[in-house]
């Protein structure tokens, strides 16, 4: 063993009497971290020393930034998710950029010298406070109590000398499910529950930089992304309006869907199980809030990027929507039934209520798509593209026709046997004539044609 080693040993052992934990229970417990970190058992002298080395005393900073990680109202998925994520590893995370002072699910130690070192690490200040799960304002703040205090003391007291906030899940962006309706235990979002505390003067500190990073759980991509973001630049990533990162949820998922050619044709799922979801038609008939949403999930992905929700046929569910600055729009309340659209629908910055979607799902589709069409020519999503709204009105009135804007329309047309003869019923519908040509080429080539 050489004298570093020697000295490695020495000072972890100082460690472990000082917590009063006998070294084979403490790497017990760094076996455990390992496996709920998905690291081997190869990696538990790695936890040992980056424990060994994280920011304990009140008067010392160490070299790794000191983060504290509140465990509030939460099922803990989001600390499962970010357990999986693996590029750049947990391991690089937990034990080359941070120092956990702080976890209840993840720490080693627990009870009276665990709340010492979040204490100490508050004292000294400049750290990371990662919150997981709604904070839960119910009784007076007794609705969620820890360690014999109110979970809103806590959070009052970790923001206090933090540099950074980040929010991790959609609990603790906006309530999440236990937001939802009725919410008697009074949950609610930190940014939310902070910004009222602050404008109420219970706070005497400017609070420090807060950001969202939504969906239920979250995507650990999303959350190693903002930390790295903090850890290596020194800075959060630029935000939203309701302070989530805009590359990741500045966009609508329903633009880079890979069914969304489906949704433009009008194909969709009525019912799972139909020849339909065989097809992998579009899933807004049966609920999916794509258009609603936006989060980056068809481009980043899930579970090690292997997929995401509406590529494994599922809809998706808005676990990113809702606003975290007020109350009421917590994602479960905004987009439940989940499989259903029953609440108000936007697109395009118009809305619709209940009583219209209620008239039916083809209506509702047909509604949606030339409001959404219209709603995407306002904002620009569309500009350049072809005007397709009045070749398909003119094929649904004229099934049996064809559009033959040129040769080439013609010979395509006759090769699928449909009649030229109302070529120039609608001059309006100046259909691009190679694309026509492209389309018969698709369609007379493929067996039981093309869409
Ligand atoms: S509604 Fe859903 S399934 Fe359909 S294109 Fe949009 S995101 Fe994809
Ligand atoms: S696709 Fe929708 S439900 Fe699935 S993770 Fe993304 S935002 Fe959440």
């Amino acid at each position: 063993m050489t004298t570093k080693e020697k000295r490695k040993v020495s000072i972890l052992d100082e460690l472990l009497e000082q917590r009063g934990v006998k070294r084979r229970d403490f790497l017990k417990l760094c076996a455990g971290v390992a496996a709920t970190l998905g690291l081997s058992q190869a990696a538990i002298p790695r936890i040992a020393e980056a424990l060994e080395g994280s920011v304990i005393g009140p008067n010392t900073s160490g070299a790794l930034a000191p983060t504290i990680w509140l465990e509030l109202a939460s099922c803990t998925g989001c600390t499962e998710s970010l357990a999986q994520v693996d590029t750049p590893d947990i391991a690089t995370i937990v034990l080359e950029l941070i120092s956990l002072n702080y976890a209840e699910t993840l720490s080693a130690g627990a009870g009276w010298s665990l709340e010492l070192a979040k204490e100490q690490t508050i004292e000294v200040g400049g750290y990371i406070l990662v919150i997981e799960g709604a904070l839960m304002e119910g009784w007076d703040g007794d609705a969620l109590r820890i360690a014999d205090e109110r979970a809103t003391d806590i959070v009052e007291h970790a923001a206090s000398h933090a540099d950074v906030i980040v929010c991790v899940g959609s609990c603790a962006v906006d309530g999440g499910w236990q937001a939802a309706h009725p919410n008697p235990g009074g949950a609610i979002g930190i940014q939310r529950y902070l910004t009222k505390a602050k404008a109420e003067g219970r706070l005497d500190y400017d609070l420090p930089p807060i950001v969202n990073v939504p969906c239920c759980p979250s995507n650990p991509e999303h959350v190693v992304a903002v930390l790295v973001d903090w850890l290596l630049l020194n800075r959060a990533p630029e935000l939203t309006a309701d302070n989530k990162p805009a590359l990741m949820f500045g966009q609508y998922l329903h633009d880079n869907c890979p069914r969304r050619g489906h949704f433009e044709n009008g194909e969709f799922v009525r019912q799972f199980g139909s020849k339909e979801e065989a097809k992998a038609y579009c899933l807004y008939t049966v609920g999916c809030k794509g258009p609603e949403t936006k989060a980056n999930c068809p481009i980043v992905r899930w579970n090690r990027r292997s997929g995401w929700c509406v590529e494994a046929g599922a809809p998706c569910i808005g676990c990113a929507t809702a606003d975290p600055r007020r109350a009421g729009f917590d994602w479960v309340t905004m987009n439940t039934p989940f499989l259903k659209h029953l609440r108000n629908v936007g697109f395009g910055g118009l809305t619709f209520s209940p009583a219209i979607i209620a008239w039916g799902a083809a209506g509702l589709v047909v509604a949606a798509l030339v409001i959404h069409g219209f709603g995407m020519k306002a904002s620009g999503r569309t500009k350049g593209g072809a005007p397709y709204e009045l070749e398909r009105k003119w094929d649904k009135d004229h099934p049996d026709k064809a559009l033959c804007t040129s040769e080439a329309a013609k010979k395509c047309a006759e090769a699928q046997g449909l009649d030229c003869s109302d070529a120039d019923a609608n001059a309006d519908a100046d259909a691009d004539a190679d694309a026509d040509a492209d389309a018969c080429a698709i369609d007379t080539n493929e067996e039981g044609g093309g869409k």
